[in-house]
């Protein structure tokens, strides 16, 4: 029997992976999409004809109930959220209803029409904030530093406890940070990637950036997806970190982009204050034994090669 998954965050850069991978497996896609001015298409513009397209909101709970009669769900993976820590503080309230009541909105949707469904929370790194332990794992106590850590421990915890409460197959996906070319422009990844490929084609001579001795531990998100959808196809849903097990400094990010295009970084990087957050993330860096033990999850792309790939990327679209 086709197996139907609805997925909430089918524009951003993991609903569009997944939505591949789920395509690949033959999987029957739902998506729900957010009405805006103008369709945001491009991450999934290339698969959009095998998506079947469900209108609704995470804020909108009939819409959500409307989405799970419609799709019928094996699983449902909610990717939806404002997903952007720097936003979190200039929305905070938006950011708590989307990211974490969001979470109880889907939640109750699927309890109350199709209660056997599995269900997937993106839960994230961002969770451990100023951490207490490093490297983080499934225990480490959780410490946010941003209104949207904070959203998201509370829609950790709901997950947490709509398992615990109704016996649901719910999961939690600690994630660390992922990216790819599909990343969002305002992410550092993506931020850096876009202006070396800009400065290499002489669209702009500096870049502007904020805190970069932060660390990070970045992989692809087309591994990451991956691991989600382990996650659902267990004998009991359990929470997972996902990770690669390496940190990098913003300085050394910015230091394998310039370079890989024959720059040196120290050229046009500027520190602005306008950048630098009201609480800093200092350090991540995560444990992800019980993933490959587990759910036998491995890494395919390494943090070089996934700097190289977003910039190759950017060099090609703006090239055209
Ligand atoms: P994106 O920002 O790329 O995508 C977010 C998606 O959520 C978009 O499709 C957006 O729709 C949708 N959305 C936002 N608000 C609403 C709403 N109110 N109702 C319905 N849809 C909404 O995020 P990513 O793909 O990078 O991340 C996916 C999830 O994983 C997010 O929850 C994120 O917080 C979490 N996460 C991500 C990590 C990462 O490193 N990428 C790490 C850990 C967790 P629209 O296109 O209309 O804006
Ligand atoms: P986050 O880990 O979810 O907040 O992902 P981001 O990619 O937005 O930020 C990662 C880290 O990069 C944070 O510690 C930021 O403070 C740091 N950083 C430094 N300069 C910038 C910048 O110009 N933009 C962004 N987005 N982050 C920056």
């Amino acid at each position: 029997m086709t197996k139907q998954a609805l997925i909430t965050g089918i524009t951003g850069q993991d609903g569009s992976y997944l939505a591949e991978l789920l395509l690949s497996k033959g999987y029957k896609v739902f998506g729900l999409r957010r009405r805006t001015s103008m369709p945001i298409m491009e991450n999934i513009d290339h698969i959009k004809n095998e998506i079947e397209f469900i209108d609704g909101d995470l804020l909108d709970q009939g819409s959500l109930i409307n989405a799970v009669r419609i799709s019928n769900p094996d699983e449902v993976y909610n990717l939806a959220a404002q997903s952007f820590v720097a936003t979190s503080w200039i929305q905070p309230v938006a950011t708590g209803q989307a990211t974490g009541i969001g979470v109880t909105n889907m939640l109750e949707a699927v309890r109350l029409v199709k209660p056997e469904a599995r269900f997937y929370q993106a839960s994230s790194s961002e969770m451990f904030g100023k951490v207490v332990e490093t490297p983080q794992k499934e225990t480490t106590p959780f410490y946010p530093r941003s209104p949207y850590g904070v959203a998201k421990v509370y829609g950790h915890w709901i997950t947490v406890n709509y398992r615990e409460s109704y016996n649901m197959y719910a999961c939690s996906g600690i994630l660390f940070n992922h990216e790819s070319p599909r990343r969002g422009i305002e992410f550092v990844t993506r931020k850096v990637s876009d202006a070396v490929a800009r400065i290499k084609l002489g669209l702009q001579n500096e870049l502007r950036m904020g805190n970069l001795d932060a660390k990070r531990d970045w992989g692809f998100a087309g591994d990451y997806v991956k691991a989600m959808w382990l996650m659902l196809q267990q004998d009991k849903a359990d929470d997972y970190v996902i990770s690669t097990g390496e940190t990098h400094t913003i300085e050394e990010l910015v230091e394998v982009a310039f370079s890989h295009v024959g720059l040196n970084w120290r050229d046009y990087v500027v520190v602005d204050q306008k950048f630098v957050r009201p609480a800093e993330v200092d350090l991540l860096l995560g444990n992800c034994t019980k993933a490959n033990e587990k759910l036998g999850w491995e890494l395919e792309v390494g943090f070089e090669e996934l700097v190289k790939m977003m910039v190759d990327s950017d060099l090609e679209r703006l090239s055209k």
